[in-house]
């Protein structure tokens, strides 16, 4: 039997790609529902996802595992509406002629922004077709010296600058400009005339959770169930235990894929991962009305939040029984941090009252509830030297034979944490458990593939 330490997206995948493949497969999970970080709450129409999510243009493989579960026709693409907020002033930001009239950059600001996401080095006046091809050549650069230097002061100071605060806040110092050049590659496709492409389920992505737990089988997974060892014989695994409602239950195993994060992993095996994680306090507002145009709203002024993000301004409201939806979320670097150490009733408060200092004219009254979640650790700091940190998927080396890692600080997971990474991850897991991939592939190398 192989175990699967973690009902997330990443261990679901992994058992489901296994058992295809002929493997008995047992999933264990500590909380009492599926999911993870993509867990959802259900609302007066679909169920909405707790944090919020949705694709890139570029993540093919969970479009190929939602085909093969029968929801290959559900997975829409739709336009995301980005925006910037700044002084007051919401600042549209998918059309050319919207950031040509971005009022806070001169036209040599953003000729230099335009280069740096065509891929164009420009610097010296001499432009570079190949300079930003290795991602590894900018790991040990920091973000901040790399924007300058390819950019301008000007957009640093208001682009990149707020958007580090509301992702890392006083972490930023600390993240590479392999990162940022990552994610600008990540980031898939726009359409011209209307913005960004961005893929939703209908329904939810509760709805391909839901088809793996069916393909796996409900037998074969058990929640309210936190494994808590790993036991090993002679360099190789042997056993699991398990422990639910008290009692402590040993399972044989041939193989075990761990799909927790790292610290989990540390615990039960000893391996150490040196990343570190931030967290997330993210509510969703439910509103009789919208509260703006866009999907995304990033944030250059003071709010208690990084970002505001209408769903609803994503995917209709008619499908949430008419309620508008919007996300509030902010990035938490310590459990000092005032949000964090808030209950829901002052989450909300704190929320609402950030809502009202943007948008004057915003009624709190048309609330109709506000659902607060939190997670000690929902994304890595990709700090410089990252990709050296990065678990391998393979641990018969470092721990023994036949111990597997398919969790957030796997390569996969590298530059953006996402669903596709965690169903790349529980792949590649089940891949070198067949044989079918060795470990020489497991480290986060950086390209631009
Ligand atoms: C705010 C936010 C926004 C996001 N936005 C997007 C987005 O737009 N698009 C996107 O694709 N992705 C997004 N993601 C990322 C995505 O949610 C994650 O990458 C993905 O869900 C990770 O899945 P996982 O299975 O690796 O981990 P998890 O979902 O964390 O699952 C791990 C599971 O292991 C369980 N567990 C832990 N310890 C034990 C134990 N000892 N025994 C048994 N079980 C255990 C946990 O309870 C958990 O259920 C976002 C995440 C957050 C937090």
């Amino acid at each position: 039997m192989i175990g699967v330490v973690g009902g997330g997206i990443a261990g679901l995948s992994a058992a489901y790609r296994l058992q295809q493949r002929g493997h008995e497969v047992r999933v264990f999970e500590a909380s009492d529902d599926l999911g993870g970080l993509a867990a959802v709450y259900e609302t007066a129409g679909d169920p909405i996802e707790k944090f919020y999510h949705h694709l890139s243009k570029s993540e093919e493989t969970i479009v190929e595992l939602a085909e093969e579960l029968g929801l290959g026709e559900d997975v829409e693409w739709r336009i995301g509406k980005n925006a910037y907020y700044v002084d007051g002033v919401v600042h549209p930001m998918d059309k050319p002629w919207e950031i040509l009239s971005f009022p806070h950059w001169s036209l040599y600001d953003k000729f230099r922004l335009g280069m740096l996401t065509l891929d164009i080095d420009v610097r010296g006046g001499v432009p570079s077709f190949d300079t930003y091809e290795r991602l590894e050549d900018f790991e040990d650069v920091p973000v901040e010296q790399f924007a300058r230097e390819h950019t301008t002061q000007n957009v640093y100071e208001t682009f990149f600058e707020p958007l580090l605060d509301a992702k890392f806040g006083d972490r930023k110092d600390d993240v590479s400009a392999a990162w940022l050049l990552g994610r600008i590659k990540f980031r898939g496709e726009r359409d011209i005339l209307k913005g960004e492409v961005l893929g939703y389920l209908d329904g939810g992505f509760g709805r391909l959770l839901d088809a793996l737990v069916e393909a796996v089988g409900r037998e074969n997974i058990e929640t309210g169930t936190r494994v808590t060892d790993i036991d090993t014989a002679d360099g190789a695994v042997t056993g699991l235990t398990a422990e639910r409602d008290g009692e402590t239950t040993t399972h044989d195993v041939d193989s075990v894929v761990v799909a927790t994060m790292p610290n989990v992993l540390e615990d039960l095996t000893g391996y150490p991962c040196d990343i570190d994680f931030q967290g997330t306090v993210c509510s969703v507002v439910s509103m009789d009305e919208s509260l703006m145009d866009t999907y995304w709203l990033n944030i250059a002024d003071e709010a208690p939040f990084g970002a505001l993000i209408e769903h609803t301004n994503f995917v209709p409201a008619e499908r949430y029984g008419g309620e508008h939806l919007l996300y509030v979320a902010r990035y938490i670097q310590s459990p000092e941090e005032d949000v964090w150490q808030q209950d829901d009733d002052e989450v909300r408060e704190t929320w609402l009252s950030g809502i009202e200092n943007l948008f004057p004219e915003f009624d709190r009254e048309s609330v109709n509830w506000v659902r607060t979640a939190r997670n000690p650790r929902t994304a890595p700091i990709y700090e410089r030297g990252y990709v050296d940190m990065v678990v391998p998927y393979d641990l018969g080396d470092a721990v023994a034979e036949g111990v597997y890692y398919a969790g957030m600080a796997s390569k996969a997971q590298y530059p953006e944490r996402s669903l596709n990474g965690g169903v790349v991850a529980g792949y590649e897991c089940a891949d070198r458990i067949d044989g079918r991939a060795d470990a020489a592939t497991d480290r986060a190398t950086p390209t631009t593939d």
